[in-house]
């Protein structure tokens, strides 16, 4: 069984440096991080071992943290200046093209656009960027369209991590049930995300079997999940190498494997790993007798 790996996976330079604001800082210094760093429980499983809380800002109230890290996904400015006015010590790991996202939507409304957001609407980016413009409508499937107030024009962005090709759908469905309305588009996902879709994308056509490492509730890694499966692929969502199974290679000559923006270097080589144990087992018959 050959093992390929995309040409574009895993840790993005947002998450990576987010990741070393909270590990390299100094150790007296407790911290807490709003919310989830990642979404993606064996960095959340680090960050405890390291003493690092991950809390909202009620649960932190009481707690006497001082320290807060706002995370790659970002925050409102409306959020920040709550936490500072509650007397947090605030540092800031919001990745530079979350922060492009902000900049663009409010130059959109002041442009006089209706603010749009295409993205997930409890998602923590989509409720940062939304913090500020009590206005803005977040839009995920063509049926959200039809709720939309009706204005003159519509300043469209999208969440850092949604597909290109939805964003492309939305926008022809939006031209085509507010004929009349100014549409300006601003391309906010990012090029880590759009570089692991296309990866994903070939290495699809090459594999017989894709295995997606990251997170579950990991946005990007279940996009790159559903465009495995479009392609026609098998694929096996794991946030771990433990969570293989011998069985789902039997027979299997190609095999590809992606990852997240969230998920650690290690974790994938653990998979890759555990692949080449397979693969070997293969060769020589013994494969089902592989147990854990
Ligand atoms: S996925 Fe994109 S926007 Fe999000 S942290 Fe990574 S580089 Fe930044």
């Amino acid at each position: 069984m050959k093992i390929k790996r995309a040409s574009h996976y895993g840790l993005c330079f947002g998450v990576r440096d987010a990741l070393a604001r909270a590990l390299h800082r100094p150790s007296h210094v407790p911290l807490t991080i709003l919310g989830e760093l990642v979404h993606n429980p064996l960095v959340e499983e680090e960050l405890r071992a390291r003493g690092i809380r991950q809390g909202r800002l009620d649960d932190l109230r009481s707690s006497g943290t001082r320290h807060v890290l706002i995370t790659a996904h970002g925050a409102s400015n409306t959020a920040r200046a709550q936490w500072q006015a509650a007397g947090f010590e605030v540092a800031d790991a919001t990745c530079p093209l979350v922060r492009r996202a902000h900049d663009q939507l409010r130059r959109l409304v002041q442009d006089g656009f209706h603010p749009v957001i295409i993205g997930k609407k409890d998602h923590a980016e989509v409720r940062g960027l939304a913090g500020d413009f009590p206005d803005a409508s977040v839009i995920l499937e063509e049926r959200d369209i039809l709720t939309l107030p009706s204005r003159d024009s519509y300043g469209v962005i999208c969440q850092t991590t949604q597909p290109l090709p939805l964003a492309r759908i939305l926008l022809a469905r939006l031209a085509e049930v507010f004929p009349k309305s100014r549409i300006q588009f601003c391309d906010t996902i990012c090029q880590p995300t759009k570089d692991r879709q296309q990866a994903v994308e070939n290495l699809a056509r090459e594999v017989q079997v894709l295995v997606v490492v990251g997170g579950r509730s990991s946005n990007n890694t279940r996009q790159l999940a559903t465009t495995g499966e479009q392609a026609g692929c098998m694929v096996y969502h794991i946030e771990r190498h433990e969570e293989l199974q011998p069985r789902w290679f039997a027979g299997i000559e190609t095999v590809g494997v992606t990852a997240g923006t969230s998920t650690l270097d290690k974790t994938v080589d653990a998979v890759c790993a555990r692949l080449e144990q397979f693969s070997t087992a293969q060769k020589l018959g013994t494969l089902e007798g592989i147990v854990r």
